[in-house]
């Protein structure tokens, strides 16, 4: 025994366990591309505060005056495209990894859509911005080379993609794999590889073991695909309506996953996508979770933008006590300033 319990008892408010928040939902804005400014995109994004995120939308009224609408969102953290893969770090998967090296679970999902910065935040870039794996990975190391406690144990990555409902090895040729429970209800995903690695790469599960093999700590991160895909119905190839629909099935049973977790439901969906059947640990117990919304500033992704905050908005929601500090509540509001776009608008703003 290491002295490092796998789940701490029960607290009256789960959320808010310790201090910590168990649910945390946060947005990153990535800066416009070099082609999107080549292209003349506007920038309609704005931060502010480190807790508001502002869509400005172009809209047109019946007799063809443009005017904007501001739809303005809180979360728990938002990061403005200022923000490097650091800052984010410290403020979104950092305490997960506190908590997984006191034995816990974490899950750090990013979401959004395609080109949003997903990748990046996770992965890194490869022009040398390690991402959030890569640097918590670096931490667990520090901790594991200074702590005492911590120094017997090892760390293990797994690796994997779903695609279409199944499960692929990322660390072995693709291989499809199958997820089965165990007469204990528990998950395993049969023949998936895992590899004990010494140094930083691009991982997906981290697991912290003692040497007999006993799991003592497990985070995962999850780059959720494209949302966009997920509601793209006017592709008529069969296999994107088939991602498309495994996609939009994982949101919605993610997002009841995530409200069982803050409410200690008896029953909770995880069968309902392969997503949470895999992840169906991280939605029970003393789990942490942390969902960041990658967006993108561009006009032209501006629907996208909604989509994406609002969905990060509903699983905000979810928590109980009305989801933020303070109780802000998203809105939509006519701009004060019609002339954003050289729009005249004034008097038709509906
Ligand atoms: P996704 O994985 O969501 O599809 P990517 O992470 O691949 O999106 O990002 C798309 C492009 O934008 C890439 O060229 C990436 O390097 C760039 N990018 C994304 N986020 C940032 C950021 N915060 N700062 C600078 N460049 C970024
Ligand atoms: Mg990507």
């Amino acid at each position: 025994n290491y002295g490092l319990p796998l789940s701490s008892p029960p607290a009256p408010n789960k959320n808010r366990q310790e201090g910590k928040q168990r649910i945390s939902v946060c947005v990153r804005k990535r800066p416009l591309t070099r082609a999107q400014s080549r292209r003349g995109e506007a920038d309609v994004v704005t931060t502010s505060g480190g807790e508001c995120v502002t869509v400005h939308e172009s809209k047109e009224a019946v007799d063809l005056t443009q005017y904007i609408l501001q739809h303005r969102f809180y979360f728990d953290q938002v990061f403005g495209e200022e923000s490097s893969n650091e800052e984010v770090y410290q403020g979104t998967a950092y305490p997960l990894v506190q908590h997984m090296l006191n034995g816990g679970k974490a899950t750090c999902f990013a979401y959004g859509q395609t080109g949003a910065g997903k990748t990046h935040t996770m992965l890194g870039s490869s022009a040398g911005e390690p991402g959030l794996y890569t640097l918590a990975v670096r931490d667990i190391f520090a901790h594991l080379s200074t702590s005492h406690t911590l120094a017997p144990l090892l760390v293990y990555v797994t690796f994997f993609e779903i695609y279409c409902g199944q499960l692929y090895d990322l660390l072995d040729h693709r291989k499809r794999l199958f997820a089965r429970e165990d007469g204990q209800k528990v998950v395993h995903i049969a023949g998936l590889r895992d590899v004990r690695v010494d140094s930083v790469s691009s991982l997906l599960q981290i697991q912290l073991r003692s040497p007999n093999q006993q799991i003592r700590g497990r985070m995962w991160f999850v780059d959720l695909a494209g949302s966009e895909r997920a509601s793209d119905t006017k592709d008529p190839d069969k296999q994107s309506r088939m991602e498309g629909a495994e996609i939009n099935q994982s949101l919605l049973v993610l997002k009841e996953c995530i409200r069982s977790l803050d409410q200690e439901q008896s029953h909770t969906p995880f069968r309902q996508s392969k997503l949470t059947q895999v992840l169906k640990d991280s939605f029970v117990g003393d789990s942490m979770t942390c969902m960041i919304a990658n967006i993108s500033p561009g006009n032209l992704a501006t629907e996208h933008t909604l989509n994406t905050l609002r969905y990060a908005d509903r699983v905000k929601e979810l928590r109980g006590q009305g989801g933020l500090r303070g109780g802000r509540r998203s809105k939509t509001m006519p701009s004060p300033k019609h002339n954003l776009f050289n729009s005249s608008a004034g008097s038709s703003v509906v």
